[in-house]
């Protein structure tokens, strides 16, 4: 799993109309473990994710590799 550049959590978030999906983000950019589940998370280059953990916010490419 992509961690957060700041804080290294695997769970980030974006927030919808009247909902928060939650996800972590796999080696290949894609949103996986989505909560709730029947959300459809799909991330473009642009998309703007919030880490829940710490107050970073950002796109996919800024995740940070697992090592
Ligand atoms: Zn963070």
């Amino acid at each position: 799993m992509l961690q957060c550049p700041q804080c290294g959590s695997e769970t980030f978030y974006i927030e919808r109309e009247d909902r928060v999906v939650y996800f972590s983000v796999n080696e290949a950019g894609e949103a996986v473990d989505v909560m709730p589940p029947e959300e459809a998370v799909v991330l473009s280059p642009d998309t703007i994710i919030y880490c829940t953990v710490c107050t970073w916010n950002g796109v996919a490419g800024e995740l940070k590799q697992d090592v």
